[in-house]
């Protein structure tokens, strides 16, 4: 890895990114919210209950990547003014795609954290862009990419200015079809080694089903992450996206205090 300068670990030194009064890089931050906003009443409720269950920040798709042209693609702009409405009221910073380097200005209006999908990792136009505006990037691991990889695009976002990337493991792609990605937490350590950048793991992505969602999660906070980015959804049968990997708030709120258990516990050792 001789090419990254910038997400390069120099001593102990860790990135610490401010959002708000929530510091992602210093303790345990949890981010949820639906896979995608799909209407006013959906989001509110969503945000709220996740809110009253102790997550930091709501997440929710307005631009949607979809495999199938065909599928629900997002409700673009009146998206994002509805996740305007949604921190409005529960205070909670919002984290949202972007998917079009030509959008990143405007909906910088709208995100409090702009989202890189693993579809878009080495885009590299869309990465050069982020790295121009004052907003910190979530970078999510290209399905196919490599450590080196992923890293190579933190770097392309930080050359252009832009110091406040967080990455995010979000599974990758193996044989086993069982699973929908395969969830690398060895990733985790490796980059605390690695890079002094803030580093948070996407449990639902990662795995594709609700049971293993807990599980998962609890063995983030083990293996030493920032945080955890989960979609929840008040009906997940009826999720116009992934409603096969959406936590129902009281499922949400149950993992929620296990967490807040072991974060504790893992403080101690
Ligand atoms: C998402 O988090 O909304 C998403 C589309 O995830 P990924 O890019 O990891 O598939
Ligand atoms: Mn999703």
């Amino acid at each position: 890895m001789e090419n990254i300068k910038l997400v390069k670990s120099k001593g102990k030194e860790r990135t610490v990114i401010k959002v708000g009064n929530i510091e992602v890089g210093n303790g345990f931050v949890v981010i949820a919210g639906p896979c995608s906003v799909e209407s006013e009443e959906q989001t509110l409720i969503i945000a709220e209950k996740v809110k009253e269950a102790g997550a930091h920040m709501l997440r929710g798709g307005a631009f949607k990547p979809r495999t199938s042209p065909y599928d629900f693609q997002g409700l673009g702009l009146r998206g994002l003014k509805i996740l305007e409405k949604a921190r409005n009221v529960t205070g909670l910073p919002v984290v949202t795609e972007v998917i079009d380097p030509r959008d990143v200005t405007w909906v910088c209006e709208f995100a409090d954290i702009l989202q890189i999908g693993t579809r878009n990792m080495q885009n590299y136009s869309l990465l050069k862009e982020v790295g121009r505006v004052k907003k910190p990037v979530l970078l999510k691991r290209g399905m196919f990419s490599k450590l080196a990889e992923w890293l190579n695009c933190a770097e392309y976002i930080m050359n252009e200015g832009n110091p406040d990337v967080i990455l995010c493991e979000r599974g990758i792609r193996t044989f086993e079809t069982y699973t929908r990605n395969t969830l690398d937490l060895s990733a985790v350590p490796a980059l605390m080694e690695l890079t002094h950048l803030p580093v948070i793991i996407d449990p639902s992505h990662g795995t594709g089903k609700t049971s293993l969602i807990e599980p998962m999660s609890l063995a983030a906070v083990a293996s030493g992450a920032h945080g955890l980015m989960v979609e929840v959804h008040h009906n997940p049968a009826k999720a116009l996206s992934d409603k096969d990997q959406a936590l129902t708030p009281a499922q949400f709120s149950s993992m929620i205090k296990k967490i807040k258990k072991l974060s504790r516990f893992m403080g101690e050792l």
